[in-house]
């Protein structure tokens, strides 16, 4: 109706509303950082729906789970109706299982096919070296040889076609067997991984067609960085009506070491050449003075074409470029900042508004105990994620036994955990046995406990009983969760706790896996917690499935706590490519600060951004062979932040082997860049004032100046108004202890309060 069309227009520019009318069947909106490309496709969405488009007829594609997420909650804002639960939106991994659990007996899947995530395939990876004894040559270890696999994959070499190419070169190497032996592995034991799941989704729709027919319009978020298999998912997804929208930035292209090809912005046009292309040119997200230092970054590439970006916001404060002798004393300074700007900021930023953002993971180990320390609540979204936690593994492994006992991979990854008396050697020698004799570890041990076949694995007295027993608790837990199922019962909770208490595992976590002041148990709780909210969604009909194309909007599949159980653990397997649910925003009224690698920020803004380890090494990273690439991710590091940019190095690193201390420099493309007179060297400096311009940039309703005053007072920071710190970095810095900051009164502060 016209009043959705006026509130999805509301405050967009001339040519985003272009964008969001637009009647073109095929359109690609190209635009740097924060020029709301985002925020257009989602309008867009809402101007879709409320043109009466269904949405089951609608795929949209986002490059995290969290951004699929915050785009159905803007669409809800805009138009409401609950319509934005029945769009196919997600990453295209988790729409491609959605097709692929739907349609996938099509195309010869198991039903109840399983996912491999990072850590399932290394482990087939590596055992596949060891049982055949291969070379690992060139330092090809197994999760080398993982990208290898995934690299190929994602370009669409099939293992037949790179056999092929071998022997016409006469040269058939133990990465080739590797390779094919690792395809056999995943099909007998009904395993996907993350590019099979794409891949099989191309041979999906390509021999069916039908499948897609309903789909009206495919938009696709962050197109800069699509692989060739998703481009020809969009072809094919689109196939019906040729209505896609894109939007991307190829100076935010940072994908290119997972084969991401830029080129798909052209190709795209060649194969549609009825494409309209339109730039935004506005940068709503920055301070005018963060604008102008990133430019400076990425005007570096000459090879670059030149394009406008106009900031709308004012100059703001300079970013600041901070050098210190350490990665500790960088950790602390950052701690140290935040609490700073906590105390002179007031209510205006709470922890939500804080971002660190890393090049690797490994950098984030110098922050936690800092942030600890003081008791920042965070969330890391790098390394190990929620799903890949040590204590949290293992009982989705256990789920997957109960749901499929033939489940191999699963069932060798916990028919030892806890130790149950089968040495490492039993579990090998099972795991090569059922190999040999063609059939599942669990009807291996089955036989083998019955005396129908005699183990030729080393299985002892004492550890053939524990195979009893563990036989026993799958058994009696799929008993249960059967006669839930009968009953029509969807709580999945106690049969999870019924599972973990007959396997001791409260005790095994506790005894073997805690470290003083880590709450493992905790987070198996919450695990229980998640997979229960999972299946009454699923039972309340908040179904996140392919909604059924034919029905308008109302039928839902009935689902089984077994199919319930069944979708939250591929649904836990996908979640481990992206992001973690960790740290429930809500239960902190202060939020929670966000450590993130830069690769997972893309897309993502916040007030206040830390980018520290900007020493060359880091980036551009050592084994990174490209450049180009390392600079557009500092570009999009510096491009999230909003009102305040940090960027710092150490100059002095220690290596974590042999302690010893190693120089280090400037990120070169920092130090060749004319940034200086851009930059601030010592900090922002916080005036009342600038709270009132960081409330404007934020978007945030701006605080009167009685209300800023009574902020300051509040800090007991007024008299430092115009905060300096020392120039001298080792004074304060280097040789901090954990009690430092008791000496400052912003921590003492916070805590007190904590
Ligand atoms: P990126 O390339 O980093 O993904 P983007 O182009 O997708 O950035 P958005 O995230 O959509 O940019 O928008 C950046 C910020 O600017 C958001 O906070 C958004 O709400 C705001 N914004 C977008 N368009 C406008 C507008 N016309 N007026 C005011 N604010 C806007
Ligand atoms: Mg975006």
């Amino acid at each position: 109706s016209d009043l959705d069309v006026d509130l999805i227009l509301d405050g967009l520019n001339r040519v985003q509303r272009e964008a969001v009318v637009s009647d073109a069947e095929v359109l690609q909106i190209l635009a740097p950082p924060g020029s709301g490309k985002t925020r257009t496709l989602t309008s867009r969405v809402a101007y879709m729906l409320s043109q009466g488009m269904r949405p089951s007829n609608i795929i949209v594609a986002t490059f995290t789970n969290k951004a699929s997420k915050e785009m159905k909650e803007r669409i809800s804002k805009m138009i409401g109706g609950g319509l934005e639960n029945r769009l196919i939106i997600g990453t295209f991994h988790s729409i491609a299982t959605k097709y692929l659990r739907k349609y996938g007996h099509l195309i010869g899947l198991p039903k109840e096919f399983g996912i491999a995530d990072t850590g399932d395939t290394q482990t087939i990876i590596s055992r596949i070296i060891k049982r055949n004894k291969y070379s690992t040559v060139d330092g090809n270890d197994a999760g080398n040889i993982r990208s290898r696999i995934s690299t190929l994959k994602a370009k669409m070499k099939s293992v037949d076609e790179y056999i092929a190419e071998q022997k016409k070169s006469n040269n058939i190497d133990d990465f080739s067997k590797i390779y094919e032996q690792y395809e056999k592995d995943l099909k007998s034991s009904h395993l996907l991984d993350f590019d099979d799941l794409l891949l099989r989704c191309l041979d999906l729709l390509r021999d069916h067609p039908l499948c897609v027919s309903n789909i009206e319009s495919v938009l696709i978020d962050e197109f800069q960085d699509t692989n060739l298999v998703q481009f020809d998912l969009m072809c094919l997804f689109a196939a019906k009506r040729n209505k896609i929208t894109i939007v991307g930035d190829p100076d935010q292209s940072i994908y290119g070491f997972r084969a991401a090809e830029i080129g798909n912005l052209n190709t795209m046009q060649q194969v549609y050449p009825q494409t309209i292309v339109l730039n935004l040119e506005e940068n709503y997200r920055s301070a005018a003075a963060i604008l102008n230092c990133s430019l400076e970054i990425i005007q570096q590439d000459k090879a670059r074409p030149q394009k406008g970006i106009t900031p709308t916001h004012e100059l703001g404060s300079s970013p600041v470029l901070r050098r210190l002798p350490s990665p500790h004393a960088e950790a602390e300074w950052i701690v140290r900042e935040i609490l700073r700007l906590r105390a002179l900021t007031g209510n205006l930023f709470t922890f939500n508004d804080y971002a660190i953002l890393i090049r690797s993971a490994s950098l984030a180990r110098d922050l936690e105990p800092k942030l600890n320390n003081c008791r920042i609540p965070y969330r890391l979204i790098a390394g190990t994620k929620f799903f890949e936690r040590q204590e949290v593994k293992p009982v989705l492994d256990y789920l997957r036994v109960v749901l499929d006992p033939n489940n191999s991979e699963a069932l060798a990854r916990v028919v030892n955990v806890p130790k149950r008396r089968l040495g490492t050697k039993s579990v090998e020698g099972l795991v090569a046995e059922a190999h040999k004799r063609g059939i599942s570890i669990w009807t291996l041990i089955r036989k083998g406990v019955r005396g129908d076949l005699k183990f030729e694995a080393p299985i002892s007295k004492p550890g053939e009983n524990s195979l009893c027993q563990f036989i026993k608790i799958i058994n009696d837990t799929r008993d249960m969760l059967k006669s839930a199922e009968l009953s029509m019962k969807h709580d999945i909770a106690p049969i999870i706790q019924f599972l973990l208490d007959k396997v001791g595992y409260r005790q095994y976590v506790e005894d073997s896996l805690q470290h003083p002041g880590e709450e493992r148990w905790q987070h198996v709780e919450e695990l229980i917690v998640q997979a229960t909210d999972f299946c009454n969604n699923l039972a309340a009909g908040l179904d996140d499935d392919l909604p059924d194309s034919d029905a308008d909007g109302t039928v839902i599949e009935e689902s089984t706590i077994s199919i319930a159980l069944g979708k939250f653990l591929a649904n836990a397997a996908l979640a481990t490519v992206k992001e973690s649910p960790e740290a429930d925003q809500s239960q902190n009224k202060d939020g929670v600060l966000t450590i993130s690698t830069i690769h997972n920020a893309k897309g993502l803004e916040w007030p206040v951004v830390f980018v520290p380890g900007c020493y060359t090494g880091s980036i551009p990273h050592s084994r990174s062979e490209d450049t180009d690439e390392e600079r557009r991710l500092l570009y999009v590091a510096m491009t999230r932040a909003q009102a305040l940019l940090y960027l710092s190095y150490p100059f002095e690193l220690r290596d974590r082997k042999s302690g010893e201390k190693q120089e280090s420099n400037l990120c070169t493309f920092l130090a060749e860049s004319n940034l200086a007179p851009l930059m601030a060297p010592r900090g922002p400096k916080i005036i009342s004032t600038k709270i009132m311009e960081f409330s404007k940039i934020m978007g945030r309703e701006c605080p009167t100046a009685e209300q800023v005053q009574e902020v300051f007072k509040a800090s007991g920071l007024q008299s430092r108004d115009d905060w300096v710190e020392t120039d001298d970095p080792t004074a304060t810095y280097g040789l901090s202890t954990e009690g430092d900051f008791q000496d400052w009164e912003g921590c003492e502060d916070y805590r007190s309060r904590a």
